[in-house]
């Protein structure tokens, strides 16, 4: 039996948080009125001219350094022709045979071995404005030109990737550079990170790229994955009854979890690509390039890095912390008023990742701050609060944004540390267990556990655990 591999190319665009949009003085903002952010150039009115914003040129160049390119020294805007509603121009300002960045690559790490994913460029283009299809019932489309020149970096891979996870890997990786650079926030629930897939399998051992499929509309990283991991098993199944692949583009859906076709290739649209008359070509020199590399704030895996040998992190944590630039930015705020890094880490990766997944929060939206938690990690080094006890407090500053004082004082956790209070419970509980004791007498260690478990209970979960050890052990 033959033995296949996937061979998956990605396609992500990327919204750029510039104020201003690409070409025009409109601000560039989601979420508002509807086409309250236009004016006669990205309305396409005739006789108007587009002007470069130069954040997208910086932008789209701190985007390919973080990403390894090289950066042209020439290059220019084409106009890529079609029709659609939402394109009042029937163009978009696009990059074609001479883009921004050529040539890179962005290494991630698979649980066997890091993969190198080679890109083949990266360009700048507009965005297009948006259709609102049957708001209320209506039996019309509403056109919302609000985005319509909200400028995009794409960003394109070779075919390097081998298995949708590593596509997943590949766009967490990508997205916390972004990020990292502060060049757009990448919601994929507001569109501005959006990914499209190219697929097609092959014998293992050969190189051949066999007809390839495209898959479109998938809105998250776990999407895409699955999106994947479906296409493999569609397309094997084909080879497998000796059917051909036809190269077309197929839509992912969410809820049923399949893909089905969009259109084949005989409909595939020419764009017609020429360069821009109104766009002057860009020379761009070795010095502006230099400075803005210069300016490169530390990238994820550089503090990835550091964390470990900084703060004598696991690999694992230094990871999980370094993925988005706010939740490294937040751990070192407070290691910076912590001894214990390792602690810290514990805390910000299980419990506050915990609830800030429950409540789909960003880092920016916690009241629970850095300095909540290091008073929290003090009251436990202190002996006033017992770490079960810990939790409860962590879930109430999470909720309240209380401090932990006021949270251990208004609900009465203080620890009890109070000996001859605690050796009157440790009695009582000897005496109500006494086939217990005797069972530890023989020799079972758990029934220890045992019995420190009734006296927590009894305290709800505030007796000191050393001190009702050591009384116990005294005792029995
Ligand atoms: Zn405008």
């Amino acid at each position: 039996m033959v033995e296949y591999e996937a061979v998956i190319g990605l396609e992500v665009h990327v919204e750029l948080r510039t104020k201003t949009k690409a070409f025009c003085s409109c601000p560039n903002e989601f979420g508002s009125e509807p086409n309250s952010n236009v004016c006669p150039i990205c309305l396409a009115m005739p006789g108007t001219l587009p002007v470069l914003n130069k954040s997208l040129l910086e932008y789209g160049i701190r985007t390919g350094l973080a990403l390894n390119c090289e950066i042209a020294h020439f290059c220019k805007f084409d106009r890529k022709n079609y029709f659609y509603p939402d394109l009042p121009k029937a163009y978009q300002l696009s990059q074609s045979d001479f883009p921004l960045c050529l040539h890179g690559y962005l290494d991630v790490e698979t649980d066997l071995e890091t993969r190198r994913i080679r890109i083949n460029r990266v360009h700048m283009e507009e965005d297009a404005g948006k259709l609102v299809h049957g708001e209320g019932n209506a039996d019309y489309s509403l056109v919302d030109l609000n985005r319509g020149g909200v400028p995009l970096l794409e960003i394109v891979t070779e075919p390097d990737i081998r298995t949708p996870e590593e596509a997943r890997l590949y766009l967490e990786n990508l997205k916390a550079i972004i990020q990292y650079l502060g060049v757009s926030d990448c919601k994929m629930e507001e569109g501005s990170l959006r990914c499209d897939a190219n697929i097609s399998l092959r014998p293992v051992g050969t190189d051949i790229l066999n007809t390839k499929v495209e898959i479109k509309n998938m809105n998250s990283f776990r999407a895409v994955q699955r999106a994947l991991e479906g296409e493999i098993e569609r397309q094997h199944g084909l080879y497998e009854t000796g059917e051909s692949i036809i190269q077309q583009t197929r839509g992912w859906d969410d809820v049923t979890g399949t893909t089905s076709l969009m259109r084949t290739k005989e409909e595939a649209a020419d764009y017609r690509y020429f360069p821009d008359p109104d766009l002057v070509p860009i020379h761009l020199t070795s010095e502006l390039v230099e400075s803005i590399r210069k300016g490169l704030p530390e990238l994820p895996a550089a503090r990835k890095e550091r964390f470990m040998d900084d703060f004598g992190l696991p690999a694992y944590d230094a990871g999980v912390l370094t993925s988005s630039r706010e939740l490294a930015d937040y751990f070192e705020k407070c290691v910076s008023d912590y001894h214990d890094p390792k602690k810290v880490s514990n805390w910000v990766m299980v419990e506050f990742l915990r609830l800030l997944n429950t409540h789909n929060m960003e880092v920016r939206d916690a009241k629970l701050t850095p300095s909540h938690l290091v008073e929290m990690l003090q009251l436990m080094d202190q002996g006033t609060i017992s770490g079960k006890i810990a939790k409860t407090v962590f879930e109430e500053m999470f909720a309240t944004g209380k401090k932990a004082g006021i949270v251990v004082e208004e609900k009465g956790l203080l620890q009890i540390s109070d000996e001859s209070k605690l050796a009157e419970m440790v009695e009582a509980v000897l005496s109500a267990h006494p086939e217990v004791v005797e069972d530890y007498r023989k020799g079972k260690g758990k029934a220890l556990g045992f019995l420190v478990g009734q006296v927590m209970k009894q305290t709800r979960g505030k007796a000191n655990p050393q001190m009702v050890n050591k009384l116990l052990l005294e005792r029995i």
